[in-house]
């Protein structure tokens, strides 16, 4: 894939003593595609390379949220604290919504209160930038922040996306995998073109692969045809452990550090972090100012 411009935020990130900051919405309007899974391990592989991480769980359902989460006895778990609807509707600081959930990563938690929140956004000023606000007055804390979104291109995906410097796309190796891509991407023009100028697609990674299944061979070759550098060279492959994890309240990475699931999202952020900070830093080379062209 081709460096970048690299953005405003980067630029202020950079100021601000970050040699990086870059907002990525995971996005993907269907359900059961590796959003959630990309966002956990993502997260966990971006943090145990020392980058300082926040995720924000902006699903309803809360999978990131749960799948992040060792509830101990005694503990509250992080579903009954104050999550992200406190600071979309209610009006809280992001910081009181957050905590650190490991070394570097930091968690803005959804609950079952998100659900109203589409009706309750979609009456209010500023709806589908709420989101944006808020993570402006902390973007500066975090290299990364990564934001799971639902599935749906509803009111809570568009917060993500306009909040968002760019789009990660995680697409199932299966047949159907590039219905409604389209569509994801017609949203993404439009949120560009209305709301959010310098919104970048950061690139689609192909997850639950399946080596010894030919259709997944077909469907990649067929996504890497259309979108060509817009692939990740990195795959994630069909892998027992990333399902299983979450209800250890674990990443991939975590639970079996060995694991082939493991190993892909590591390669993710390796990826990311190369392509992200490269730009950064030829920007930094050519005495650019870090403005989006
Ligand atoms: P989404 O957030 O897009 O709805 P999830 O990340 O929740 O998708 O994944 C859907 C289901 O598939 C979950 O049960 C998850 O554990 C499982 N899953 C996701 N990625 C993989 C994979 N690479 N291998 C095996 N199971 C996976
Ligand atoms: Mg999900």
């Amino acid at each position: 894939m081709k460096p970048r411009a690299t953005t405003m935020r980067a630029a202020r990130a950079r100021e601000a003593g970050l040699d990086v900051g870059r907002v990525i919405a995971i996005a993907n309007q269907k359900g059961g595609v590796g959003k959630t899974t990309t966002a956990i391990n993502l997260a966990v592989a971006l943090a145990q390379s020392g980058r300082r991480v926040l995720l924000v769980d902006l699903d309803p359902q809360g999978n990131a949220t749960s799948g992040l989460t060792v509830v101990r006895e005694g503990e509250t778990p992080a579903s009954a604290r104050k999550t992200i609807y406190d600071a979309l509707v209610v009006g809280d600081a992001l910081g009181d919504v957050v905590s650190e959930m490991r070394p570097n990563l930091f968690l803005a938690p959804a609950g079952g209160d998100l659900v109203g929140a589409e009706i309750e956004l979609a009456m209010m000023e500023g709806r589908e930038r709420r989101l944006r606000a808020l993570l402006e007055a902390v973007a500066l804390e975090y290299n990364y922040v990564l934001i799971d979104s639902p599935p749906s291109l509803g009111i809570l995906t568009l917060n993500a996306l306009v909040a968002a410097d760019s789009v990660l796309v995680p697409m199932q190796c299966e047949y159907y995998a590039l219905e409604g891509l389209s569509s994801l991407l017609a949203t993404v023009r439009k949120v560009k073109t209305a709301l959010s100028p310098g919104l970048e697609i950061e690139g689609i990674v192909l997850t639950m692969f399946d080596s010894r299944n030919r259709l997944s061979h077909e469907i990649a070759r067929e996504v890497r045809q259309h979108f060509a550098d817009k692939v990740f060279k990195s795959v994630i492959p069909r892998n027992v452990r990333l399902s299983e994890s979450p209800s250890h309240g674990l990443s991939a990475i975590e639970y079996d550090p060995r694991s082939s699931g493991a190993e892909g999202y590591r390669a993710l952020a390796l990826e990311i972090v190369d392509r992200v900070e490269g730009a950064q830093r030829a920007t930094e080379n050519t005495g650019g100012t870090g403005h989006d062209a």
